[in-house]
């Protein structure tokens, strides 16, 4: 069955609110193993909205369209999907009586304005509303199932779920396996990615690539019907693993985070960080997990010069001679926090985020990250670019990357012993 979303409003075609709406019922509906085929947005006027509701008509079984049920003058859906089915506007009872009964069961009297909330198209069948004065309603463009839904969010979502998906899995009768599997990329560029997967064949399967700077989601959709099953899927995870390996750093509902955690935890280390140019944001992703304290330990911001110094131990002879932005004040820096924390492993981080503070020998985007265990410390020079805040965030996703590809490495259980 082939549906569109249309969703109408002023404020939506110039930006000033985000369609939440579309995206929230396109979710809906795919759970419940139907998918959308068009969303479409237009203004308040009356003849924009009739012309989308016919032209959506013309091929889709069904038209949800959220938006312009409300008391005022720019709310003209009513109207609008009345000259669409060729109907006349009339005041239905039953969306009156629900009128009048919300508003005085909260000690209010209708105003003359709400009394236009109760006329619909006069085939048109009441959809309740148990949060709001408007009334949705549903009726028939031609052989189209429209629904019209009030625009405000929380009143649109229960009006979905109890009576829109219902009639709409009715009409569609068995659903279609919709299922989606994303695997999360950090350290190639989109275009590398691409190219590596570029002559998969997926058959029955759309494949959609999704940056969350600096991740890359490749993420696998399967449409299928039920008797085909999930199998396809498993298998174009496993063709994607297999081209692009350790590059893939979560599947599914998992992230960097919550695989870095899994893996401290499942081999018993604890670490702790020393941030100079991410100032926390390393920390702040380590702690993002309700529980993060059974394996991180401290964070330490030490920004200035003379704080890396007194709080990290790091001489100042040393900062004097490579200057703060380099290998052996990485090195010193995360000796010095996995030292007075006593943790197993230790980051550290430092650079120019800039976007002042580059030289010619250390432009901005230069980054030292240093990571110690009781084998020692290991220092990679990173040259990244972007604005501030994306070297910053570049910075930390490197640094996780590392202690996750760190911790592969090591076998579970093998603790750090012999610490300074
Ligand atoms: P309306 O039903 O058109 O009077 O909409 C009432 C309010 O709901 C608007 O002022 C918006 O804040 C919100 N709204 C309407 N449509 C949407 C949408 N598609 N997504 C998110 N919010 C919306
Ligand atoms: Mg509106």
């Amino acid at each position: 069955m082939k549906i569109a979303l249309l969703s109408i409003g002023d404020e939506l075609l110039c930006g000033e609110t985000v369609d939440t709406n579309a995206a929230q019922i396109a979710a809906r509906l795919y759970d419940c193993g139907l998918e959308v085929n068009r969303q479409m947005t237009v203004g308040d006027q009356p003849t924009a909205i009739a012309d989308a509701l016919a032209a959506l008509a013309n091929d889709h079984a069904t038209i949800i369209a959220t938006g312009g049920l409300g008391p005022t003058s720019d709310d003209v859906t009513a109207e609008a999907a009345a000259t669409a089915t060729g109907d006349s506007l009339v005041r239905n009872e039953a969306a009156h009586a629900h009128l009048v009964a919300f508003l005085r069961s909260r000690g209010r009297e209708p105003f003359p304005q709400n009394e236009k909330q109760a006329f619909l198209p006069s085939r048109a069948t009441v959809i309740p509303n148990p949060t709001g004065t408007a009334c949705g309603f549903r009726t028939l463009l031609g052989s189209c199932h429209l629904y019209v839904l009030p625009g405000v969010p929380s009143e649109m979502r229960p009006m979905v779920e109890k009576s829109v998906i219902p009639a709409v899995r009715e009409r569609a009768g068995q659903p279609m396996l919709l299922r989606t599997r994303v695997l999360t990329v950090f350290g190639i560029s989109e275009a590398q990615v691409g190219q590596l997967l570029s002559d998969l064949a997926l058959d029955g399967i759309r494949i959609a690539y999704c940056v969350q700077f600096p991740l890359i989601q490749v993420r696998l959709r399967l449409t299928a019907s039920p008797e085909s099953g999930a199998a396809a899927l498993d298998t174009a995870a496993e063709m994607v693993r297999s081209r692009l390996g350790d590059a893939i750093v979560a599947e599914d509902h998992d992230t960097m985070e919550t695989v870095v955690a899994r893996l401290l935890d499942e081999r018993g280390l604890n670490v702790d960080v020393a941030e100079s140019c991410s100032g926390g944001l390393l920390a702040k992703h380590l702690t993002d997990i309700s529980g993060s304290s059974s394996y991180m330990l401290a964070g330490v911001v030490a920004y200035a010069n003379d704080a890396k110094s007194r709080l990290l131990g790091v001489p100042a002879e040393l900062i004097e001679r490579h200057g703060a932005v380099s290998e052996e004040v990485a090195s010193a820096m995360a000796e010095g926090v996995r030292r007075t924390v006593a943790s197993d492993l230790a980051l550290a981080v430092t650079g120019i985020a800039g976007p002042t503070g580059g030289t010619d020998d250390k432009p901005v985007g230069t980054v030292f990250l240093s990571l110690c265990d009781h084998n020692g410390c290991r220092v990679r020079e990173l040259h990244l670019s972007g604005s501030r805040e994306q070297v910053r965030v570049a910075t930390t996703y490197h640094a996780l990357d590392w202690l996750r590809r760190h911790l592969l490495a090591s076998d579970a259980g093998d603790r750090g012993r012999s610490r300074p």
